[in-house]
């Protein structure tokens, strides 16, 4: 702070004219004063006059007062000396030269003191603008010390500042001294670490570091030390829990004036996070392009031809197989469809690939496909599409080899052809055996409406041989004829079909009304057996779908089983009973029942199989025909114990539409 001092007092400079103007006015009035005095009252003026140089002297300075002393001396004293012509008295002349002593003296003390005056006031002055300077120098110093202490503050501040900077800077800083040991550590490296600040004269490291990274780092920082380059490296440091975390360490130094290093500064970053997503990410590249490069391997590998197509169709992508079955090394084919398609298939193939583009669905089709040896072979190709948005993009197709399967097939065809001709062969060899065995019964169904047709044709020549010969009645005798002989040839064509080897062929089929022609055929059997036979057909029964001929076997064959059956009971009852009826799933139950033996104890399910006869002479394929005659129409045949004993054997057969 600056501080006023007031102007130093001096006594008024009294211009000289004025100083010599009071010298006069003064001495004018002492003269005054002097003649105006009573002489009577034996004043002395030279006191008088002396006073008034003193005054002046005073007031006026020594030479204001010289001059007050002269003015008075001559002014005042000439009459007096004025009065003495020659000399004056010595009491005069001695008064006289005591007034100008006296006066001399005062000049002298007058010029003394003024001088004393000015000197003091000098030396007042000096001390004076001393005291200024001392003030000013003093509000210098506050003024500075001021400054100092503000700058003091503000640098312990700014070291504050500083210090919670380095504290709370998301870092782990570290300073070290120029041998490379530690001597400082921030607050986030204490906490990180849980060391403190104490065991700076330990380790390097403060123990911190990864005992796999201490010999690199120890070896770097050697190193760098030696040439004092700054630093960096990633090490694992750990916390205090014991992780560790990576870190990208660096260390810069700090260089005095002759370039000797002083301090090294280090700040390590947590790089721990993106370490572990650099290292992922490397992973999961890695894994990409392993992946990646197995997919091509499986893509080449596997033996199926693979190929892309682009949107509109043309192949754009053929995999190694591709090639190597072709012989085409080129994998740019630019065409729709590839060039070793069979030229028969190429139509078809083109016409299917046209509608799978238009509708973006998956497409599949068998073509034959050329081989670099010129052989063709047969292939299924299945394209998918591959969608962005919703829009196809591009066609992936997977073409694999069929030729073998398809070869496998046609003979499994082939097999399955012969198998059922060997069958119908068969059914046809059991048809004749059974009709060999049903000749008798076959011969009466014949001879039945030939001896009608005798009798009416006798009848009608009767009627003739009348005379008048009876033409009505030989007409409808002749009808009758007629009749019978239609029914004679009606057994005889059933017989000759039941004896045909003909495909099977399906037809609407009244099951009541075959039923009845079989069991027509075995009366004779029957009979001969001693079997009674009886039935409960159902009325109204729905129309199955089969071949007459073999549907009828079947029935033959159960009819035959059954009465050979009973024919072994000796004693009891031999009944045969033929049911029809309509079952609930759209079908029609026939169940052909007896009452012999039983089924053997072998088993229900073994009487089905081939060449399995409990029968001295039998050759064991009836029933296992039979079977495979009412699978081939959809149907089932089974067979059950019937009580008291004898077996049931029922056949299901759907009903056509
Ligand atoms: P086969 O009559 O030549 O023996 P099948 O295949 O017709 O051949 O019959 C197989 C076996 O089924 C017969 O040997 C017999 O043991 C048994 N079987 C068939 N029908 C009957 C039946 N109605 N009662 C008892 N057993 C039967």
């Amino acid at each position: 702070m600056i501080m006023t001092t007031s102007a130093p007092s001096r006594s008024p400079r009294w211009p000289t004219v004025l100083n010599y103007s009071i010298a006069v006015f003064s001495a004018a009035a002492a003269v005054a004063v002097a003649f105006s005095m009573d002489p009577s009252w034996g004043a002395d003026h030279t006191l008088l006059f002396l006073s008034v140089v003193a005054f002046v002297a005073l007031a006026a300075g020594p030479g204001p007062a010289a001059l007050a002393s002269v003015l008075s001396f001559l002014s005042v004293q000439y009459p007096l000396l004025s009065g003495y012509p020659s000399v004056p008295p010595s009491g005069e002349a001695i008064r006289l030269g005591l007034f100008v002593v006296a006066s001399v003296f005062v000049v002298l003390l007058s010029a003394a003191r003024k001088r004393t005056s000015a000197s003091l006031q000098l030396l007042l002055d000096n001390q004076q603008i001393m005291i200024q300077k001392l003030q000013q120098q003093n509000d210098a110093l506050r003024l500075e010390n001021a400054e100092r202490s503000e700058a003091t503050t503000r640098a312990q501040v700014a070291e504050q500042e500083i210090r919670q900077t380095v504290d709370t800077v998301p870092a782990l800083i570290a300073r070290y001294r120029p041998d490379g040991f530690m001597d400082f550590r921030n607050k986030n490296w204490r906490e990180y670490t849980g060391l403190s600040q104490d065991n700076l004269g330990g380790r390097r490291w403060g123990s911190a570091l990864h005992p796999d990274d201490e010999e690199m780092v120890e070896r770097e920082w050697r190193n760098h030390i030696a040439t004092g380059e700054p630093f960096e490296l990633e090490q694992r440091l750990r916390k205090a829990d014991g992780e560790y975390r990576w870190h990208r360490v660096r260390r810069v130094p700090l260089r005095g004036e002759t370039g000797e290093v002083i301090k090294w500064y280090a700040i390590a970053f947590d790089i721990d996070d993106r370490k572990r997503t650099e290292d992922a990410l490397r992973t999961s590249e890695a894994d990409l392009a392993k992946a990646r490069y197995e997919l091509q391997l499986i893509i080449d590998t596997i033996p199926v031809l693979v190929l892309r197509h682009r949107a509109d169709g043309i192949i754009d992508y053929v995999n190694e197989v591709g090639r190597t079955y072709s012989g085409l090394t080129t994998t740019k084919w630019t065409t729709r469809t590839s060039i070793i398609t069979h030229p028969d298939d190429v139509p078809r193939l083109e016409a299917a690939w046209d509608a799978a583009l238009v509708t973006g669905e998956p497409f599949e089709s068998e073509v034959r496909l050329r081989r670099a040896d010129g052989e063709y072979r047969w292939f299924v190709t299945r394209r998918v599409p591959l969608r962005r948005n919703g829009d196809v993009i591009a066609w992936y197709a997977a073409t694999y080899d069929i030729e073998d399967r398809k070869r496998t097939e046609t003979e499994l065809i082939e097999s399955e052809r012969r198998f059922r001709e060997a069958q119908m062969e068969l059914a046809h060899a059991s048809r004749v055996v059974t009709m060999g065995q049903f000749t008798a019964s076959i011969a009466h169904e014949v001879n039945q409406p030939l001896a009608a047709l005798l009798t009416n044709a006798e009848t009608a020549l009767r009627w003739f041989a009348r005379q008048p010969p009876d033409l009505e009645k030989a007409k409808s005798s002749i009808e009758r004829v007629i009749d019978d002989g239609k029914r004679a040839a009606d057994i005889v064509n059933r017989i000759r079909d039941f004896s045909r080897k003909a495909p099977m062929r399906k037809e609407r089929l009244e099951v009541n009304g075959a039923i009845l022609e079989v069991l027509g055929l075995t009366r004779v059997a029957m009979s001969d057996h001693g079997v009674s036979a009886k039935t409960q057909l159902s009325a109204g029964l729905p129309y199955v779908l089969g071949d007459r001929v073999q549907l009828q076997q079947v029935i033959l064959n159960l009819i035959m089983n059954a009465i050979e059956a009973m024919s072994e009971v000796s004693g009891g009852l031999r009944e045969l009973r033929i049911c029809t009826s309509e079952a609930d799933s759209g079908s029609v139950l026939v169940a052909i029942s007896d009452s012999g033996p039983g089924l053997p104890p072998t088993g229900l399910a073994r009487i089905f199989e081939a060449f399995h006869t409990t029968k001295a002479s039998g050759l064991g394929i009836g029933l296992s025909i039979c079977r495979s005659i009412v699978d081939a129409h959809g149907g089932r045949l089974w067979a059950t114990p019937n009580q008291p004993h004898g077996a049931i054997f029922c056949m299901m057969l759907p009903i056509g539409e």
